[in-house]
């Protein structure tokens, strides 16, 4: 069956909620998602691909609830229905749709100034979406926390002007409100930091625990399940990738702790799913109790 992006769907940690609220999907090519990767290695993957074989990736948030806290993990890429253009070729490679995130999150029993608090995997446009529209806030209430290596990556040496960079609007309405977390920090109970840098410089993922059970949220440290099966497999928008290679086998040594599950944001169809070991290979496995509780709305691509 062909790839789709991940609807809404919910598991427990322990005494913590964790929720998925999607906001659209990005589909491109393999080629342009992860350049030099083989036609045989995708064939041998159709699960990933949709009908037109494209990579599909998931976009959207993680709603974490703690005790009273109301968390969101990113915040999507909002509104936006766009091609993606192959600047050589001209040729579309891809498509980019967003804007579903508010109605997930009402849908969750929440208004967007019930969220006390926005921590941020990196500063990718597709984790920014919805930091603010016309210059309001969209979630008012909530303090905004990223690492301080991402905030200074973005505000002096990163280039604006490629791939998913976040805007300079943006990047001046978070300057009035962001906090800066460390590696090890706690900044929610039950929701600690753990730094992950190559995919951006200050990337990082974040460990939900409670009691024997933990979640690993991926963020942009592994978009894909495959790249935790294919070695080499590096994605375009890495901005260090042999840095980024060695998170993985980090982010892999996280996975395969006891009573740990993954939370892939970009994942198609599903987005926690365990990592396992055995007979010299790892697999996945994706619990069938994070059922969707609702899909995102079908957008078709203009002819
Ligand atoms: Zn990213």
């Amino acid at each position: 069956m062909p790839a789709r992006p991940a609807g809404r769907c919910k598991i427990a940690v322990g005494d913590l909620e964790a929720t998925f609220l999607p906001d659209g999907y990005i589909c491109a090519t393999p080629e342009s998602s992860y350049p030099g990767s083989s036609e045989p290695l995708w064939r041998a993957n159709p699960h990933l691909l949709d009908g037109d074989g494209r990579v599909v990736m998931s976009l959207g948030a993680l709603l974490v609830r703690s005790g009273e806290r109301q968390v969101l993990i990113d915040l999507g890429w909002g509104p936006t229905e766009s091609p993606i253009v192959d600047p050589a070729t001209g040729a579309t490679d891809g498509w980019i749709a967003g804007g579903a995130l508010l109605r997930h999150l009402e849908a969750s029993g929440l208004r967007p100034e019930d969220v006390d608090t926005v921590l941020f995997s990196h500063l990718h446009r597709d984790h920014t979406g919805w930091l603010d529209r016309n210059g309001t806030p969209c979630f008012p209430s909530a303090t905004h926390l990223v690492a301080e290596a991402e905030w200074t990556y973005w505000t002096t040496t990163g280039d604006l002007g490629v791939g998913p960079a976040p805007t300079k609007e943006q990047l001046d309405a978070l300057a009035t409100r962001v906090t800066f977390v460390a590696d090890g920090d706690t900044p929610v109970p039950g929701v600690d930091v753990l730094a992950t840098p190559g995919h951006t410089p200050g990337h990082c993922s974040f460990v939900l625990s409670s009691g024997t059970e933990r979640v690993v949220v991926l963020g942009d440290a592994v978009h894909c399940p495959l790249e935790l099966l294919e070695g080499e497999l590096a994605f375009v928008a890495d901005v260090d990738p042999a840095l980024a290679q060695r998170t993985k086998r980090q982010i892999e040594a996280e996975l395969l702790r006891p009573g740990t599950l993954a939370a892939g944001p970009h994942f198609a169809d599903l987005v926690f799913g365990r990592l396992l070991s055995g007979e010299g290979r790892r697999r996945w496995c994706f619990p069938e109790a994070q059922r969707s509780v609702q899909g995102p709305p079908p957008r078709g691509e203009p002819a």
